[in-house]
């Protein structure tokens, strides 16, 4: 599904704020995800890279070069209940000091957490994981576990990344390691003070209960928090209607990314969502003096 029919209230933009380039773990550089981008429609454009702001100039300069216009993005890993939660920052300054070391510390933890699901991994025969997955590591501070997916898809022992998660990667199976990234609380506040907005990353992926789920969006909107992903590509049609009615319920900002990160693994392509529903705002709205243009 191709673009944006938003008659009625929302303007009917192709936006695509969520997705990954090989500054964290996409596998496309900045330039080539702006050209893509471009080339699929879209309207308005983010890249998030996790707990990284290492792309934003050049994908703002690849992005701008295309006459796409840009919002600076980022998607920042939160341990909330046991569990980790993705919040999106939209519209901040590349250059604030708080976000800037916050994104630094958050990235601190992850080369010895892969040597631990290294470990875990060889405890059920796979050997060599870390060397393995370091060879897809675009950023050495961003080793991640979609960076393990690909080493074991690429040696043969699974056939594609999901079944890597499935089998190795969630909580429970062998290379897990469970992780303290930042909290809510540090991460909404990094955000905002820098001008941007927060959105809460896919809720439809989290594993909550319903009491925790309410607490997360009671907490991220006491925190300053003011945005949603509504259409991601994480959500199907009924998260679609339950999400749009979380944003109504919460008074918080719609948001619509795909979440891209590779051509050859990721379903959904950049620009190629459905619509917001009509009766939400778009985060777009309160983010336009944000916007970078040619
Ligand atoms: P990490 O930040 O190292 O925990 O890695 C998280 C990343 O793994 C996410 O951003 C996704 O790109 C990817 N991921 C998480 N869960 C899955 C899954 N079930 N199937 C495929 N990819 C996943
Ligand atoms: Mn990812
Ligand atoms: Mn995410
Ligand atoms: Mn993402």
């Amino acid at each position: 599904m191709r673009g944006c029919d938003n008659s009625g209230v929302n303007p009917p933009l192709n936006a695509d704020l969520h997705c990954h380039s090989a500054v964290s773990d996409g596998t496309l550089q900045p330039e080539a995800l702006a050209a893509r981008a471009h080339a699929n429609g879209v309207e308005l454009w983010a890249l998030t890279d996790h707990d990284e702001i290492g792309g934003q100039r050049r994908a703002r300069d690849a992005a701008l070069a295309l006459g796409l216009p840009y919002l600076n993005g980022t998607e920042i890993s939160v341990t909330f209940a046991g569990q980790t939660v993705h919040i999106v920052g939209l519209g901040f300054d590349v250059d604030d000091a708080a976000l800037v070391a916050g994104l630094a510390a958050t990235r601190g933890g992850r080369e010895a957490r892969a040597r631990e699901m290294a470990a875990g991994l060889a405890q059920v025969g796979i050997e060599g994981a870390f060397e393995g997955a370091l060879k897809y590591v675009g950023n050495p501070e961003l080793i991640s576990r979609t960076h393990f997916a690909r080493h074991l898809v690429e040696s043969g022992v699974c056939s594609d990344t999901y079944e890597v998660f499935r089998r190795f990667l969630i909580e429970g199976k062998p290379g897990y390691v469970p992780h303290r990234w930042a909290s809510l609380g540090d991460a909404v506040r990094w955000i905002t003070r820098a001008g941007g907005v927060a959105v809460i990353a896919h809720p439809g992926r989290y594993k909550f209960s319903a009491n925790e789920e309410y607490a997360l969006f009671t907490e991220f909107k006491a925190h300053g928090g003011s945005g949603v992903e509504v259409v991601t590509g994480s959500h199907g049609p009924a998260d679609f209607v339950k999400y749009a009615d979380m944003a109504l319920e919460f008074d918080l900002l719609a948001s619509r990314g795909s979440d891209f990160h590779s051509p050859g693994e990721s379903r959904t392509d950049l620009g190629t969502l459905p619509a917001l529903p009509a009766r939400l705002t778009p985060v777009w709205q309160a983010l336009e003096p944000r916007v970078q243009r040619a």
